[in-house]
């Protein structure tokens, strides 16, 4: 039987992070993707501040870098400034191929078309294309639903999120958009790219009272109203996974979405993706490390945006979402945010952006 040291099942920004880091150190690493394109994956395409000061994602990637956001509420529109590029867009693709290029240049091995079917804990070995391959450690990398996390028993609960793409950039803005009366608990965002932009929605997680997102026509409507043309056939949804039940279970590991590190509220979870990839990569690397310490860091930023929303839960606000309580409470939060002091306080007891 076939055997490595280390398969990794996932080839997205998590999982070739994890290879590109445990080639690096010279260890026997096989990536397993079930697509034949490493860039077959829905995703907006855009990185936060925070994940660009990682250095991971090359500046030859990016596209366009925004240093404020609009945020659109029920009955308000405000410009957000930052003094750091808030969202910088780029090409998924592109760095997906970069990664490519560090894991075999230190004798990674990436395969595609190459879907894990059966994970056997006991056993310690997989399936994929009929074949089974033995393994010391298995590193979940396999987004939401993830088999891995499946095998180990561990529930699902996903934000799901779907999205358009633009015929050419259209000159739109960064922006971001919240109004519960017209498409419930959600929040949808546009991504410029220098040739595209990209337009999605993503509901809220159940907790805070999100399951539908807005029916397709009533999300075309609006961009038509909006004078923004989006090409039905170019639609695609996916899901994001938020929900975290542990990240070490002896020498399987899972990182990413498929650990459910991504954010609960913003749907970010590239960040979180190459940040677990870094942690697993170290604990693999050196066992006497402690984790712990870094893990916690990484499952405290997750939930940082999520206070506002425990607050309204706590509060047993949540009911009133569709009553255009949240509407007013996004407005309100959208005002304190587009002055500098409200920014402030919203920083320190709130949400980590500055
Ligand atoms: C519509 C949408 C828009 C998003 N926009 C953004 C954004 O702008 N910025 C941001 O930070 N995050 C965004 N996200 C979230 C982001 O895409 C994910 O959090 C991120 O890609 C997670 O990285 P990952 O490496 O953990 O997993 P993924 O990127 O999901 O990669 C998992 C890989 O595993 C492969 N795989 C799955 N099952 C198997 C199997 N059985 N065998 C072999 N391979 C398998 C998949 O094909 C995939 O390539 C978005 C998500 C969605 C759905």
């Amino acid at each position: 039987m076939e055997k490595h040291d280390i398969v990794i099942v996932g080839a997205g920004p998590g999982g070739l992070r994890a290879a590109e880091l445990l080639a690096e150190a010279g260890r026997d690493v096989l990536v397993l993707e079930k697509n034949r394109e490493l860039r077959d994956k829905v995703c907006a395409g855009g990185i936060t501040g925070w994940c660009r000061d990682l250095n991971i994602v090359p500046e030859n990637c990016f596209e366009k870098e925004f240093y404020y956001t609009i945020f659109t509420t029920g009955e308000l529109t405000r410009k957000m400034k930052f003094n750091y590029p808030f969202i910088t867009t780029y090409d998924r693709a592109r760095f997906g191929e970069h990664q490519r290029e560090q894991i075999e240049k230190n004798q990674g091995e990436i395969r595609t078309e190459a879907k894990v079917t059966k994970v056997s804990v006991a056993e310690k070995k997989i399936e994929v294309n009929k074949k089974e391959i033995g393994y010391n450690y298995l590193i979940g990398a396999d987004g939401p639903p993830s088999i891995v996390r499946r095998t180990l028993g561990l529930r699902y609960d996903p934000i799901n999120c779907y999205q358009y793409t633009t015929d050419e950039s259209m000159d739109l803005e960064m922006e971001w958009g919240f109004c519960a009366r017209k498409f419930g608990v959600a929040a949808y965002y546009v991504f410029p790219h220098s040739e595209y932009s990209i337009i999605g929605i993503g509901h809220l997680p159940r907790k805070y009272g999100g399951t539908e997102l807005p029916n397709k026509e009533r999300f075309l409507t609006y961009w038509k109203d909006r004078g923004v043309r989006l090409k039905p056939e170019t639609y695609e949804a996916g899901p994001i996974g938020t929900r975290y039940d542990g990240f070490s279970f002896n020498n399987i590991f899972l990182i990413g979405d498929a650990g459910g590190f991504a954010n609960k509220v913003t749907g970010e979870g590239v960040y979180e993706a190459l940040v677990t990839a870094g942690i697993v990569s170290q604990a693999i690397i050196d066992p006497q490390w402690n984790y712990e310490p870094e893990l916690q860091r990484i499952l405290k930023e997750k939930e940082s945006y999520a206070l506002l929303f425990d607050y309204l839960n706590y509060f047993n606000l949540i009911p009133f979402w569709e009553y255009k309580f949240m509407d007013l409470a996004m407005d309100f939060l959208v005002a304190i945010m587009a002055n500098p002091l409200g920014k402030m306080v919203a920083k320190k007891f709130l949400l980590k952006i500055s």
